[in-house]
């Protein structure tokens, strides 16, 4: 059926906002109750990218069920999320985006109001803010490390937030180019109640940054001025890297005892010694592709 009463969720969102909104997301893993839950909210479009098939650890972690193992993910996803809300105009490409041609991700990317990076390669979370500066769109990318521990989101909003991806996690994009193979973030000890964590804030995000500049409901100027601090760590074991340089340790210690986990801290990208900036490959520290040294669509490194 198609779903038409909201009146619960009227006032937290602008409903027809959501309605005429197309996010295009890439990956569909963990963010399987993500996707679930926008089309509940009834977004308009929803376009998912990912070549993968469904197996039977996904079950346990995802949403998928046992009769749609060996299906390719999108497909499975669209055949629930057509029972959860037909007002939702859904796409399931199977395609991996890395290999698309320019005029194949103009016609996905250049489409969408919001993109999504919800997948453990680094490769594909890299090229996501290349598009991300290339047509202009907000973006948010969502992971976990250190054995699920701790979670991390970026999101960028052109205009903004003042910071790339690439400027956010500098030190990853650093590890890479001196590893010889891709490295992938790890999911492991992720159970499927993480990723309905880290789904929850992403939508949440998605929710806020679409009301970013639409006033008069809850989800409007979420963050007052603090837009621009668009790194965000979430603590989601009590026992994650206590050492004492640890930034939670550091940045919670007054009320250690009290606030030990599942807080969160906000990350300013701010310029440092030696300036991360200027050296960021995508962006040049304008947040702006275009800006970047004349690039337009630079090629990924190889790895
Ligand atoms: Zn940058």
């Amino acid at each position: 059926m198609i779903l038409t009463n909201f009146s619960r969720i009227e006032g937290a969102v602008d409903t027809q906002l959501l309605h005429d909104t197309h996010v295009v997301a890439v990956g569909a893993g963990g963010a399987y109750c993500l996707y679930d839950s926008l089309v509940r909210s009834g977004i308009g479009k929803l376009t998912v990218l990912d070549f993968d098939s469904v197996d039977d650890t996904n079950i346990v972690r995802q949403g998928y069920e046992s009769h749609q193992i060996g299906q390719k993910k999108v497909d499975a996803l669209g055949e629930h999320l057509k029972k959860v809300n037909e007002g939702t105009e859904y796409t399931g490409i199977t395609k991996n985006f890395l290999n698309m041609h320019q005029d194949e991700l103009d016609e996905i990317f250049g489409e969408g109001d919001i993109f999504l990076f919800l997948t453990d390669s680094f490769r594909a979370q890299r090229f996501g803010n290349i598009l991300a500066l290339h047509y202009g769109k907000p973006a948010i990318w969502g992971g976990f490390y250190e054995k699920s521990r701790c979670a991390e989101i970026v999101f960028t909003i052109p205009a903004v937030t003042p910071a790339c991806f690439r400027c956010a996690v500098s030190p990853r994009y650093a590890a890479q180019d001196a590893a010889e193979e891709e490295i992938t973030v790890s999911s492991g000890c992720n159970t499927i109640f993480h990723s309905q964590l880290l789904d929850s804030y992403i939508g949440m995000l998605v929710y806020a940054i679409l009301h970013n500049q639409v006033p008069g409901y809850e989800f409007s100027n979420w963050f007052g001025d603090y837009w621009d601090r668009n790194l965000i760590q979430i603590k989601v074991h009590p026992e994650y890297s206590n050492g004492e340089n640890n930034l939670f340790r550091r940045v919670f210690a007054p009320t250690e005892g009290r606030a030990f986990n599942f807080n969160a801290i906000w990350q300013k990208i701010e310029e440092e010694c030696p300036p991360k900036y200027p050296h960021c490959g995508d962006c040049a520290g304008t947040g702006n592709l275009l800006n970047s040294k004349g690039k337009q669509f630079p090629e990924l490194p190889p790895f």
